[in-house]
């Protein structure tokens, strides 16, 4: 099956309903606030838009990728650490790489995978310099 842009949209939009998210399409970079539940995230052109912007869900829906509580409700009183943020990430993709259409998944080439791995070890890099530096 080739690249379905209309099915990936159509999906997008469901999971935002389902969990109560409000899903705003932008051409700027995309970002979630977990505390509202609100997305901002660019129509899935391909398939590497469609992973990015399931992760972006995957930071408001899973309990491990919420940023905000990490944040704030933990009660540290600090800015998370990088170690924090690299497990915030990876839950965010492992999010995304489970709630996939199955058929979609099969359209997704390896070096989108690729990318994904190359952002994690770019936080794996941090959380080595921070506790080298
Ligand atoms: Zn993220």
């Amino acid at each position: 099956m080739p690249w379905d842009r209309v099915c990936a949209e159509a999906h997008l939009e469901e999971l935002a309903t389902r969990h109560d998210i409000q899903l705003i399409w932008t051409d700027k970079p995309e970002c979630a606030y977990s505390r509202h539940r609100i997305v901002w995230i660019r129509k899935p052109y391909s398939p590497e838009s469609y992973l990015g912007a399931l992760h972006e869900l995957g930071h408001v829906v899973s309990p491990r990728a919420r940023k905000h509580e990490a944040r704030w409700d933990r009660g540290r009183n600090k800015v998370v650490e990088y170690d924090d943020e690299l497990l915030m990430e990876a839950a965010a993709w492992a999010w995304a790489a489970w709630h996939m259409l199955p058929e979609l998944a099969d359209t997704i080439p390896a070096r989108t995978w690729k990318l994904v791995g190359g952002y994690l070890s770019g936080y794996i890099a941090q959380v080595r310099d921070q506790h080298i530096g």
